[in-house]
């Protein structure tokens, strides 16, 4: 109905009608139809229509006016406060002293304020506007960020923080913190970031970083264990050492702590010092026994001390774990070493005392001869006692004194000898072959050696009669051997005799003796450029041997040399094969360190000349000790003929027991690269050197 009205009154403001008050002045504009009505009742009727749909209009019109009242007012309101959010946005986002940017979805930047063009060592923000942050990255770093920011834009991420690296104008780069997130402005997705500059906080870091990864190395390279505990006394850290000797990981004995691997007898001991410790912050300190992987129990010093801060409060318990088990066996041989000092002073002391006693008694001159007599051998043994502690204490003091003579070597045999026999009826000393030969040394302590020999085999040969001393003269050198018959020596114990009062288990229950005499023989031996080896079977015998050299040292006489395919000596022959590609060394004869020392600085010099990397080493002729050459060899030798390429050392062993068992203990199989391995007969040595050689070329 309203349609056929004239659309008049009505005042239009954005397709609004927004003119209420015109309805009063409705009336003009009805003036053509009142000029054409002339019925008044048709008139009023159509007045009355006008009127009602004017009304209905009018009610239309209020109820949509009222609302574009509240939509405007709405609407002024909401952009009074977009003018006052966007006002305040602008000025955090510029005025901020983080870095702040947006980017479109293009990734490239929209908009960025005077922080980020300030932290990235910019002048204008127009240098940055239009590019992507990513390449500001530095490339280190660019590739984390770029997959997070795929993420965020793909909306696998609401927001993400990073710590990540910058690259400055001048090419500095600099710690930041990153946190971006997607916002909605119409119907444009932007992203927005802030930048944090933290180098400072970072440098620390890293410096805290490298601190702990310092310490790991450090506590991983150390022998000793480590391990740090919380204030309370929980574990935190251990080093390798503790997971290596308890064969677990590190995960598990933090977790576990690791006192199910203390002894049973120690462990209460250990619990209670800790939690003492722990309570008053006092150091902790420890014996205990800790089990390894193997089941073994072994003593360890345990001690841990607390690291405080500037309050004074602790922030850490640092400790080591440390192996005393050669110390605690040490005691436990001194102990047992008084003991039998004690004894073995004490017994020839009672027995002169007793004679003593029975010839005040007993006035008879006969008597009295026969007791003075018998307590004479005793007096002997006691001094002879007192003389080896005497010379053990001058031997680690470094003092003991040699005075060089020239003397008649095979004349202090026949003498010693002699006063031997006199004392001892049970064996004979038989004096097979002796060169006579005059040589150069300590006439004094090389009779000490002979007699501690002797008496040696006499001792450990109860049930034999005879004991056999040959002295020969072999090219610059005298070879002595003494041999007996008695109970031998099993080759476990061969190479240890000579340790400081070593005595086998077997034998100290039932001979007197304190371990010192073939220590100090072999030390005297040493000082006189000498060697001192062992042949011995259980229950056969043994042989005691040792070399001198006449002059005082070695005459090692070199033939000839190219020194690079042969060197030909008197006590070494060395030759490239060269159908098989590898340098040969024969030794030959009696070596000492001396000689040990010269020809492998020869083989060493050739290797290095040739580039050698294969040795076959023949020992078959070898006479005498390659103890202390062998040592020699296995710290300074087989490391440097590694460094000048050598790959293989194939070594035919000696037919000695003791050289063998020298030789074994003291080189190390295998050094990486380089490896050496042990032959009885050169077949073998040989094959295995071919083989490799196979392996090399594949
Ligand atoms: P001691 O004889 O006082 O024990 P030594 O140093 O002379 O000390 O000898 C060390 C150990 O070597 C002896 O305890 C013994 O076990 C062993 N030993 C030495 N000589 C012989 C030998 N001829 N036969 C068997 N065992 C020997």
């Amino acid at each position: 109905m309203y349609s056929t009205l004239p659309n008049l009154g009505r005042t239009y403001k954005n397709n609004v009608v927004v003119s209420y008050y015109k309805l009063v002045s409705l009336k003009p504009t009805f003036y053509p139809i009142l000029q054409t009505m002339t019925d008044y009742a048709e008139l009023l009727k159509q007045l009355q229509l006008q009127v009602d749909s004017l009304q209905g209009e009018n009610l239309e019109l209020k109820r949509s006016q009222r609302k574009e009242i509240d939509s405007r007012d709405i609407n002024d309101a909401a952009s009074e406060m977009l003018r006052i959010n966007q006002l305040r946005y602008r000025t955090i986002f510029e005025n901020s002293l983080l870095g702040n940017k947006i980017i479109g979805s293009d990734l490239k930047i929209l908009q960025v304020n005077q922080a980020l063009v300030d932290m990235l060592g910019y002048q204008s923000k127009n240098e940055i506007t239009g590019k992507i942050i990513i390449e500001f990255a530095h490339p280190d770093y660019a590739g984390d960020w770029q997959i997070l920011q795929q993420r965020l834009w793909s909306k696998r991420l609401p927001s993400f923080n990073l710590e990540t690296r910058l690259v400055k104008k001048n090419g500095e780069s600099i710690w930041v913190n990153v946190i971006s997130m997607l916002f909605r402005d119409g119907n444009d997705m932007l992203g927005f970031t802030t930048i944090e500059d933290i180098s400072d906080r970072r440098s620390e870091f890293d410096v805290l970083r490298m601190r702990e990864e310092n310490f790991r190395t450090i506590t991983n390279i150390i022998p000793q264990q480590v391990f740090t505990a919380a204030p309370n006394g929980k574990l935190v850290f251990v080093n390798k050492q503790v997971c290596d000797y308890l064969g677990k990981t590190d995960a598990e004995i933090i977790q576990k702590g690791w006192d199910e691997s203390i002894h049973p007898e120690d462990v209460e001991k250990c619990r209670a010092a800790w939690s003492t410790s722990v309570q008053s912050g006092k150091d902790f300190t420890i014996e205990f026994r800790l089990k390894n992987e193997q089941d073994d129990y072994r003593w360890f010093l345990g001690r841990a001390t607390a690291l405080r801060n500037d309050e004074d409060s602790i922030t850490l318990w640092l400790g080591t774990n440390t192996d005393i088990q050669a110390q605690k066996d040490n005691e436990h041989r001194k102990d047992e070493f008084l003991s039998i000092v004690s004894h073995e002073l004490r017994t020839p002391l009672t027995s002169i005392k007793l004679y003593n006693q029975l010839s005040q008694k007993n006035g008879s001159p006969e008597k009295q001869a026969e007791f003075t007599s018998k307590s004479k051998s005793h007096i002997i043994r006691l001094e002879r006692l007192i003389t080896d502690l005497l010379d053990v204490s001058r031997i680690n003091a470094g003092k003991m004194t040699y005075n060089i003579e020239t003397f008649d070597f095979d004349k202090l045999i026949k003498e010693t000898v002699d006063s031997l026999q006199l004392l001892n009826n049970n064996h004979e000393l038989v004096v097979q072959e002796c060169d006579p030969i005059e040589i150069k040394g300590d006439k004094h302590r090389i009779e000490q050696v002979l007699n501690n020999l002797i008496l040696n085999a006499i001792k450990y040969s109860p049930d034999a009669t005879q004991v056999i001393i040959n002295s020969k003269v072999i090219s610059d050198s005298i070879i002595v051997s003494i041999q007996d018959f008695g109970i031998g020596i099993k080759e476990k114990d061969l190479t240890r005799l000579f340790d400081r009062y070593y005595r086998v288990d077997n034998s100290s229950m039932r001979f007197d003796g304190l371990g010192m005499g073939l220590y100090i023989s072999a030390e005297i031996l040493k000082r006189h450029n000498g060697s001192l080896w062992i042949e011995s079977e259980p229950g056969k015998g043994s042989t005691f041997n040792f070399l001198l050299p006449i002059n005082g040292e070695r005459n090692l006489t070199v033939v000839d040399t190219d020194n690079k395919t042969f060197y030909s000596a008197n006590f070494i022959e060395v030759r490239y094969n060269e159908e098989k590609g590898w340098l040969e060394t024969e030794w030959l004869g009696y070596q000492n360190l001396e000689s040990v020392k010269k020809g492998c600085m020869a083989i060493l010099e050739m290797v290095k000349a040739a580039k050698y990397t294969q040795i076959l080493n023949d020992n078959t002729l070898v006479r005498g000790n390659w103890s202390e050459a062998a040592d020699w060899g296995a710290s300074f030798w087989f490391p440097a003929l590694r460094e000048a390429g050598l790959k293989q050392f194939a070594w035919i062993y000696s037919p000695s027991a003791f050289s063998r068992l020298a030789a074994d203990r003291s080189v190390q199989t295998d050094l990486g690269d380089f490896q050496t391995h042990f032959f009885t007969d050169k077949e073998s040595a040989e094959e295995w050197l071919g083989r490799q050689k196979m392996f090399d070329r594949v």
